[in-house]
């Protein structure tokens, strides 16, 4: 939800080519890649304690075989044979978790940092919620030539309305016959999802999910501003980001509020959700959460990215950020206003309320962060964490549904249950192999040994070395003294 745009605006004339291009490199599942796999190439984790997070039970000292790419085979470690050939991981007094799946990020041009970054931190499938065609591109391109990333789904261009403010991931709509074609366009370049923004008009909002049903793509993302939650629901929208609307949609003044709060940029938006969460009206809210378990709407809280665009410092774990992308942040926080700052500050003590909320009401959620280098404070695998902390900490998730959030239920949104999201006979070999119980502290998430990605094994050491690091930097390092 960048409220910054420094890159140029990609003209019109390209995508057409860009799209070409793209269907010409193909997909973007590790599995699908050109990697040459050795049909006897067999995997196999002993002594391991399975995190079952259909249940929250543990699994003691099990044996996981893997072959090629999947998990062929789990059972007692004192009843198991190995084979001569197998390669063989002793995981006594690990866990073994599903891979994390990080639902909201935007790679940008960032991937080189990011993918690696991701893998370290036992993130091995993101859902990336818009960008530029040319970046896009980029990493499928080198998805192609071999490099080693985690499972990725995409939106391609977020579909906004409202004035063209040049940012070069999104296309400014204006009618329903315009909105087709963009979903069109999306869905060419191999979109899984169509992303949407906040100042779609309610009009050409329709179109799109309209559009979007042909071509069998959900449409997530911000709601728009024009469009009630509960239509929205109704409408199947299938991920609801930062939790936005979500206030208003629970509040009793939601028809006040739509007649006539001045909701045409995000602080406005902003000032109608604080003052909605002091209007409370739990009858409404209970069956608007009936409708989201219903149709299936997954809300995406991101509580990291209010917390993190609050902050007034450069996260001292930032040694995986660029230098350059450290000297931005300090420029960006030294120009946000004080007012900006408490306006972030006043979310982020309402964010909690509701994921409780949602969580008593038992609306599955999704775990995401918004990671961009755009704005401040993301580091790419590191935030999946803090959300997760900040899901059970502040918004009162066991850590068992956090785990879920990021594993189980990411797994049921992409419709890929059957190969994803949790440690089962049959499924995809993305594992995180812990020193430390996750559903004892959920910060153990971050306890990492190693992780396997498509049945490929990797000790946190060779994941650690393909990890760039740089000086952190503060503030105050990089102010300019007035002449
Ligand atoms: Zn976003």
């Amino acid at each position: 939800m960048s409220l910054l745009n420094k890159n140029r605006y990609l003209g019109k004339p390209l995508l057409g080519f860009m799209a070409l291009l793209i269907l010409l490199t193909g997909c973007t599942d590790p599995n699908h890649t050109n990697k040459e796999t050795d049909p006897s190439q067999t995997l196999v984790i002993q002594h391991a304690t399975i995190v079952d997070v259909r249940s929250g039970k543990l699994v003691n000292n099990q044996t996981i075989t893997i072959t090629k790419n999947k998990i062929s085979h789990i059972g007692n470690s004192e009843d198991m044979d190995i084979p001569d050939f197998a390669q063989v991981r002793d995981a006594k007094g690990q866990y073994v978790i599903p891979g994390l799946w990080d639902m909201h990020v935007h790679l940008e041009e960032n991937y080189k940092n990011a993918f690696p970054l991701f893998l370290a931190n036992g993130v091995t499938g993101v859902r990336e919620m818009g960008a530029a065609l040319t970046n896009v591109d980029q990493w499928n391109k080198s998805i192609q030539a071999g490099m080693t990333t985690p499972r990725l789904v995409y939106a391609g261009l977020t579909l906004n309305g409202g004035p063209a403010d040049e940012a070069p991931h999104m296309l400014y709509l204006k009618t329903e016959e315009e909105a087709r074609e963009a979903v069109r366009h999306n869905a060419e370049i191999g979109a899984s999802h169509i992303k949407v923004y906040s100042w779609l008009p309610r009009s050409v909002f329709l179109a799109v999910m309209d559009e979007a049903k042909k071509f069998n793509l959900p449409v997530v993302g911000h709601l728009p501003v024009e469009v009630r939650a509960s239509e929205a629901a109704q409408l199947g929208f299938k991920s609801i980001e930062h939790l936005h609307g979500l206030f208003i949609a629970t509040s009793s003044i939601e028809d006040e509020l739509f007649k006539n709060a001045d909701m045409s940029d995000l602080i406005g938006y902003s000032l109608a959700e604080i003052e909605a969460s002091q209007h409370y009206d739990s009858e409404k809210a209970n069956e608007l959460f009936r409708t989201f378990k219903e149709k299936e709407v997954w809300p995406v809280p991101t509580m990291v990215t209010y917390f993190n665009m609050a902050k007034t410092e450069i996260d001292s774990r930032s040694k995986y950020v660029p230098t350059a992308v450290q000297e931005y942040w300090a420029e960006v926080i030294r120009a946000t206003p004080p007012e900006q700052t408490e306006l972030m500050t006043a979310i982020n003590s309402t964010t909690p309320g509701m994921v409780k909320k949602l969580s008593d009401a038992g609306v599955p959620m999704l775990a995401g962060t918004d990671s961009s280098y755009e704005m401040t404070n993301f580091i790419y695998g590191v935030s999946l964490h803090d959300e997760l902390e900040m899901l059970v900490k502040s918004g009162g998730l066991t850590p068992l549904q956090a785990l879920q959030s990021a594993t189980l239920n990411p797994s049921r949104y992409l419709d890929r249950e059957q190969e994803l999201g949790a440690v089962e006979e049959g499924k995809l070999a993305d594992l995180v192999l812990l020193d430390k119980n996750p559903l004892e502290d959920i910060r153990n998430t971050t306890s990492i040994s190693a992780v396997v990605l498509d049945g490929k094994l990797m000790e946190k050491q060779t994941l650690d070395q393909s990890v760039k690091t740089y000086p952190v930097i503060q503030v105050a390092d990089t102010k300019v003294e007035p002449e």
